[in-house]
């Protein structure tokens, strides 16, 4: 294993690798994910006052059809006590008790009606308010997002070269290495690490005494026994 080499492509691999997650951790995409997720936010919350309307319409209809039934039989009993001649007294006091009821329900369905009508009003405000939030944000997240179009065409760029420098350099190396290289990178990030008295510089784990010979007496690449890091012992 050409260790060395190896080493030399780590750089470039993790200066493109730095600068990959300088652009995901950048500031203004940080902020425009935020304002991503409050627009998403006021979005559902829009949604759910479009439902709580389409309930609150449903309530009304049912309302109002109450109203005009209990109207109906209202005006039933009217027309039955416009004419008491032929009627007992206790038939017209059952006549009024049923017309009081009657009342008593349609004053209740007319109160029901104004409380849905004062909800109603209530979802109406939050729906503006809602809108009004919204269109703050999405005026403010259009200006970020400008200004990180323009940085991220340039970002994008510059990773490019980057990586396409750490290619390079790849394409100089044994395939075999590499390969070890990237199944490491996998679940240890530097891959390598030079050992230094005794110690693996990745996880600064001292090596077993069994490792230290082995590396010594071979040329083949050890890894750290801890981390599994590729073990570099500069000349
Ligand atoms: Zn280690």
């Amino acid at each position: 294993m050409n260790l060395p080499a190896l080493w030399d492509y780590m750089q470039y691999d993790m200066e493109a690798d730095r600068f990959s997650n300088e652009m995901k951790n950048s500031e203004k995409r940080k902020k425009l994910l935020k304002q991503q997720e409050f627009l998403k936010d006021q979005q559902a919350r829009f949604a759910k006052t479009e439902s709580d309307i389409a309930a609150v319409e449903e309530r009304i209809g049912k309302c109002r059809q109450e109203a005009e039934r209990l109207g109906k039989l209202l005006e039933g009993i009217s027309a039955e006590i416009g004419d008491v001649s032929d009627m007992g007294s206790e038939e017209v006091n059952e006549k009024l008790k049923g017309a009081e009821k009657l009342l008593n329900a349609m004053d209740a369905c007319e109160k029901e009606l104004a409380a849905i009508r004062n909800e109603s009003e209530a979802i109406d405000r939050s729906q503006t308010e809602i809108k009004r939030r919204a269109a703050k944000m999405k005026l403010e997240y259009d200006e970020v997002k400008k200004v990180y179009d323009v940085e991220f065409a340039r970002d994008k760029l510059k990773l490019k070269e980057l990586r396409d420098a750490a290619e390079k350099q790849a394409a100089t190396l044994d395939k075999d290495d590499l390969d070890r290289y990237r199944e490491i990178k996998r679940h240890c990030t530097p891959p390598i690490a030079k050992l230094v008295n005794n110690q693996c510089t990745g996880c600064f784990m001292t090596l077993s005494v069994g490792t230290l010979r082995e590396i010594k007496a071979s040329n083949a690449a050890i890894t750290c026994d801890n981390c599994g890091r590729l073990l570099y012992v500069p000349d």
